[in-house]
């Protein structure tokens, strides 16, 4: 056993350790090659049958039909909100955005830059607690498509159900909850998912691209930044993030290892019930998102009293709970539950906030 804590990090998160034990055993020499995975050619056979393998366990555990590329990009999430429109959204056209929190809010701003922007649905009247339901959105008769953020990883907002658009391409951003739970792709035009919540290392993104919205980018759109100059060069057309890219790959055979998503999603539905479960029972610690909207990846929750919050997380370090500490927008506490925090963490967790109730609350 090692002295790893148990890290309740938002991203980057947590790695399930046998991946990370893996990448330690075979990094000096790669399969007997005698060379590591970053000092090799990306365009070797080495890593092409890599980078090949990791996008077809991706494609097995999210069945992605076979008329979706599978994209492995540099940027982050906070890049696509800027990439997105340039490829997507023609010149003095609309795109229908929906504002459920922080990072909705960032893609939104950086959209407006490059085209209009309609705000179909928000969830400011609700500060910012529940989700809008789609009747109370004004989607745009003639959106290029729409765009809206599965799970907030800040607020602590999921989507549990997928928005009916027509035939507008609908774009997600599944950063924290991608391969947490299934999903039906063939329901988007794209998803987008930054690696490093769910997926792996930063300094990697994976787009998950329907093949009919390639191909429709702006002239002033960077080569490196077009989605179909991507998917022509298999995401190489320049050196990609190849350790990223490789260490992803492990996490996925891993996850194929468990089961699959729908396995995993059933682990993470007890485990967030067992955490959001002891929070209502409580009388020190609280949730106030609406049921139905609470995130099952990231769990923000507040102390009643916010001079006890240094000595929780001081006290949660000392017994290897750590990174508990809410963004610094919201304050509180957040604990972020991803594919690689396994249910003996939960049960730590919920004993200290156990004790640390009787001790204090
Ligand atoms: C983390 C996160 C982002 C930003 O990702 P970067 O890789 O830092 O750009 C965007 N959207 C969501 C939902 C996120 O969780």
């Amino acid at each position: 056993m090692s002295n790893r804590a148990y890290n309740f990090c938002a991203g980057p998160a947590a790695l399930p350790e046998v991946v990370l034990r893996r990448v330690q055993d075979e990094f000096l020499d790669w399969h007997k090659k005698g060379l590591s995975v970053i000092e090799m050619s990306h365009r070797s056979d080495e890593f092409v049958s890599i980078a090949t393998k990791a996008e077809q366990d991706l494609r097995d555990l999210l069945y992605i039909p076979s008329n979706y590329k599978v994209l492995f990009l540099q940027g982050g999430a906070s890049q696509q909100f800027a990439q997105l429109p340039l490829n997507l959204l023609p010149q003095d056209s609309t795109a229908d955005y929906i504002d459920t929190g922080i990072w909705g809010q960032k893609a939104i701003k950086e959209a407006s830059r490059y085209g209009y922007v309609n705000v179909a649905g928000t969830a400011k009247p609700y500060y910012y607690h529940a989700i809008p339901r789609q009747n109370e959105w004004k989607l745009s008769s003639n959106a290029a498509y729409v765009h809206y953020v599965a799970n907030e990883t800040i607020g602590g907002l999921e989507f549990d159900w997928v928005p009916e658009v027509g035939d507008v391409p609908l774009v997600c951003d599944m950063s924290s909850n991608i391969l947490s739970r299934p999903i039906d792709v063939s329901k988007y035009g794209m998803i987008y998912a930054s690696a490093q919540k769910n997926i792996g290392p930063s300094g990697m993104l994976v787009n998950i691209i329907r093949e009919d919205l390639l191909g429709c980018a702006r002239l002033l759109c960077p080569t490196t930044l077009s989605y179909k100059v991507a998917a022509d060069n298999s995401s190489m057309y320049n050196t990609p993030p190849v350790f990223a890219w490789y260490l992803s790959g492990l996490v996925f055979e891993w996850l194929k290892e468990q089961g699959g998503v729908a396995v995993i999603g059933k682990l993470n539905k007890e485990k967030q019930c067992m955490l959001y479960d002891f929070i209502d029972a409580s009388g020190l610690y609280s949730n106030s998102i609406n049921l139905p909207d609470r995130s099952w990846m990231n769990v923000p929750f507040c102390l009643a009293d916010d001079r006890l919050n240094e000595l929780f997380l001081t006290c949660a370090d000392e017994r290897g709970l750590l990174n508990l500490k809410g963004h610094r927008l919201v304050g509180g506490m957040r604990a972020s539950i991803y594919n690689a925090i396994d249910i003996n963490a939960i049960n730590a967790l919920v004993s200290y906030m156990a004790e640390f109730e009787k001790e204090y609350g």
